[in-house]
């Protein structure tokens, strides 16, 4: 779960790591009045998950409260990579004297968290990272023994950091290691950390990823939630338990097992077709589980036939082919074709009642693929 960058500067000053003064707002009255407030220049900022704001005219400077609120007015009613902007982050304007970049992720490959640092932040920083991999230091922490001071002053040093910032810059980097183990995060950002004229160093942006499956220890970063900023599709599948990933091809899956479906993946890639999603229900789903999964695919526009992949195990069949003709009962007319493959328990009785419905079963997982990228109309690759 990503929470937004005011979201993230609440948590940043719990731990004491220095950020511009500024209030939230849903609308540019409001933004006039923390302008007012704050008595000077401000920046007004977009609240939405996605990166690059900056180009996307989503951060803007205002020289007086006039300006705040015409700008506030502009923006709201504006999208982001089709997200739109409910929400803005008003906050004192900074004088950059230059932008940096910190952070604690985790390096999967090598299953440890880690620490980046580069003298390179802003809005430009992907490039350095593609450009000039050698300008950014990255340095694995052990989570026995913690972040320490010897990294710190590693990093501090391999990013040109003047003397006198060292101090601040150890403080904010101990903030982000404490983040990052007690809230579940699995990404903590400030980018850019800025050196400013006035107040030294300070946490511009902020970005978090929480990792869902810890959620539950943390209800009150679960309250953070942003579900408006979430593909519907995945907040309906999480309702019902359903594993679903949106991705951009037009053949929709629907497999029991997390396995079986990154297999019927491969195999309609194979043969020349494109998922237009992942999606595991799980073992021994039964048929509400299956006619809501059905939903879900049938709601997206860019499915233009679905395979549907059972191995019955705990799984039976016959529940299944009971949740899949519910759901098309639900629908006058089958928006897309359908292809079915059950194998295993009760495969026979599931068989019998698709067959009655006059569905489509194939025998094998590869039977069914072709016949789903056949039936889907689209161009092989
Ligand atoms: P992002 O583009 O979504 O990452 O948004 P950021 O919050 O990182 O802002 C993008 C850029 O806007 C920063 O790298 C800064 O160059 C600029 N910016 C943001 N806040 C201020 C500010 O208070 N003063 C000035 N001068 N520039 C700012
Ligand atoms: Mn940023």
């Amino acid at each position: 779960m990503k929470i937004q960058e005011y979201q993230a500067k609440q948590i940043f000053q719990k731990y004491e790591i220095p950020i511009p003064r500024g209030q939230v707002a849903l609308n540019a009255s409001f933004v006039r009045q923390i302008a007012e407030d704050l008595g000077d220049k401000v920046v007004v900022k977009a609240q939405v998950l996605v990166g690059g704001r900056g180009k996307a005219g989503g951060i803007r400077l205002a020289d007086d409260p006039d300006e705040a609120e015409d700008i506030a007015t502009e923006m709201m009613g504006m999208e982001i990579n089709g997200f739109p902007i409910h929400k803005v982050l008003v906050e004192e304007a900074v004088d950059i004297k230059k932008e940096l970049y910190l952070s604690i992720g985790t390096d999967r490959m090598n299953a440890t968290p880690v620490i980046i640092a580069s003298e390179y932040g802003g809005i430009d920083i992907e490039d350095a990272a593609e450009e000039a991999p050698e300008k950014i230091a990255r340095i694995p922490i052990d989570p026995m023994v913690g972040l320490c001071d010897f990294q710190i002053r590693g990093l501090a040093v391999s990013i040109d950091l003047p003397r006198k910032h060292w101090k601040k810059f150890a403080q904010i980097a101990n903030a982000l290691w404490q983040i990052y183990q007690n809230d579940d995060a699995s990404l903590v950002e400030i980018n850019p950390l800025v050196i400013s004229e006035q107040n030294g160093l300070m946490a511009l942006d902020g970005k978090m990823t929480i990792d869902d499956n810890a959620l539950f220890r943390h209800p009150e970063l679960a309250d953070l939630r942003d579900l408006d900023m979430e593909n519907p599709s995945e907040v309906e599948a999480q309702k019902y338990g359903i594993t679903y990933v949106h991705m951009t091809g037009n053949i929709g899956c629907l497999v029991n097992g997390a396995g079986l479906a990154m297999a019927t993946m491969d195999i309609l890639k194979l043969k020349g077709g494109e998922p237009a999603n992942f999606l595991d229900i799980g073992g021994g789903a039964g048929a509400e589980k299956v006619s809501s999964a059905l939903r879900i695919l049938f709601s997206d526009p860019q499915v233009k036939a679905v395979l549907i992949n059972i191995f019955g195990g705990i799984t039976r069949c016959d529940e299944i082919a009971h949740g899949i003709t519910a759901a098309i009962a639900e629908q006058k007319k089958l928006k897309v074709p359908l292809v079915i493959r059950l194998v295993g328990t009760n495969a026979e009785e599931g068989t019998k009642i698709l067959e009655k419905q006059k569905l489509p079963i194939a025998h094998s997982l590869v039977e069914a693929a072709e016949k789903a990228i056949s039936l889907s109309g689209v161009k092989k690759k």
